[in-house]
């Protein structure tokens, strides 16, 4: 059985996420990860150009995390969070504390970035709840994405994936990302589901959409957009999944805003690829909420891994890995990289444009695709072929890759996008 490829063993019991598996390319057996590559079964190495998901940011198998977490096994592998605490937990909080907007006051620990949102969300409603001033309705950017949870994939954008599910959704309104353009109207449309709805929470990407396709929208506008709700006491909800532990270029897109958001979720890069775990943080306030001498007035939501210790023991890794100065270099050098590349692929007559905001970078192309049609597949396969691995969106081809990623392995990326323009 074991000398049977993995592509073929996979095949008989799996069920792959995104996948329609009647007309898919069979999954790609991958055996190894060190730093910025991946290696697959037959030895092909692939540049990992989008840090897996944005999760493994100080590369794979890095070894400060590696020791961290092996240590952390032979300690104290698992226990119930409800009425007991531990050393990685607590230490975990000390750290994110410091490096959190300030208002942050409060640690709630979820499995992934969805119940990351969905816990948000279910704060935002019962903090209403419990001051006797229930509301139904929340805020959402149109293209959104906030993982696919039933709680979730309401706040995400509509999309036909989500037809057989749209009849179960929370009441949800949306409005577009502001840009310098349309600010007036955006705020009009607020103002307007503002004083129609019982508006309990606003929820957004802070100034990148990942999934949408590393879309940005503006910081002041963005600002504009919480000042409003925060005047009516709407809470308002950064998804930081994807932003979040210096992509940016800031240790949190919400810096970017003069106006702090009430309820935060974090996920993808905080347990550095390592492992599954995510974090709503609230503010004093909206903590103070839910006491009372009434036992259901706390917040009776669960995940029987909440807290684990080698999550916590990754994320604490990571959170040191993030603040040290070789990583604060690593962001720098890759940052400086892609400004240059931005220069000069931008001329290319086949890009309509590129954008960056630290070590996101973005390139859309000037033609007409579907978001997962055949120009896609077609570049996708090439980038496989020259040992790259990007997931373009549509007609945007991005790159997060690993803060670590070499300046080879960086040029390599683009020399593969350069060759990418000139096959399409
Ligand atoms: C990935 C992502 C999620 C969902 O996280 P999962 O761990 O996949 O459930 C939510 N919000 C944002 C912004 C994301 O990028």
């Amino acid at each position: 059985m074991t000398n049977m490829r993995l592509q073929e063993r996979d095949k008989k019991h799996i069920w792959h996420p995104l996948t329609q598996h009647k007309t898919a390319a069979p999954p790609i057996g991958i055996v190894q990860a060190k730093g910025a590559v991946l290696y697959d079964e037959n030895g092909k190495e692939y540049i990992d150009g989008i840090a897996s998901w944005y999760t493994a940011m100080y590369g794979h198998c890095n070894e400060q995390i590696t020791s961290k977490v092996s240590t952390q096994m032979l300690t104290l592998d698992q226990v119930v969070f409800t009425g007991f605490t531990h050393e990685p937990a607590v230490e975990l909080s000390e750290k994110l504390m410091a490096i959190l907007p300030d208002n942050q006051q409060k640690l709630f620990f979820n499995d992934n970035g969805s119940t990351a949102v969905d816990a948000a969300i279910k704060m935002a409603l019962q903090y209403h709840f419990n001051r006797d001033n229930k509301r139904d309705t929340l805020i959402a950017f149109e293209d959104g994405f906030h993982g696919d949870t039933f709680g979730a994939m309401s706040v995400s954008s509509l999309s036909v994936y989500n037809g057989p599910f749209e009849d179960f959704f929370l009441k949800v309104e949306r409005i577009p990302v502001p840009t310098k353009k349309n600010i007036d109207e955006v705020v009009l449309k607020l103002k307007t589901i503002l004083s129609e709805n019982n508006c309990a929470a606003f929820i957004y990407e802070p100034l990148v959409q990942g999934a949408a396709g590393m879309k940005f929208h503006d910081a002041e506008g963005l600002n504009t957009l919480l000042k409003l709700c925060k005047a009516q006491n709407v809470l308002c909800i950064a998804d930081e999944v994807m932003t979040g532990f210096g992509k940016t270029g800031k240790n949190f897109a919400s810096e970017y805003m003069e106006t702090k958001p009430d309820i935060m979720c974090l996920s993808k890069a905080l347990t550095a690829g390592m492992m599954a775990m995510s974090i709503t943080t609230c503010t004093q306030a909206a903590y103070d909420a839910f006491l009372g001498d009434e036992i259901a007035k706390g917040f009776f939501h669960a995940h029987t891994y909440s807290a684990n210790p080698l999550a916590c023991a990754a994320a604490i890794a990571g959170i040191d890995l993030l603040q040290s100065s070789e990583i604060k270099n690593d962001i720098a050098r890759v940052t400086k990289s892609h400004n240059c590349f931005a220069e000069k692929i931008q001329k290319h007559p086949k890009v309509a444009s590129t954008r960056q905001l630290g070590v996101i970078f973005a390139l859309e192309l000037a033609l007409e695709m579907e978001r997962y049609g055949n120009v896609r597949e077609k570049l996708f396969q090439h980038f496989m072929e020259q040992g790259v691995f990007l997931r373009p969106l549509g007609n945007t081809i991005y790159i997060l890759a690993p803060f670590i990623i070499t300046d080879e392995q960086l040029q390599k990326i683009y020399n593969s996008i350069e060759e990418a323009l000139s096959i399409l």
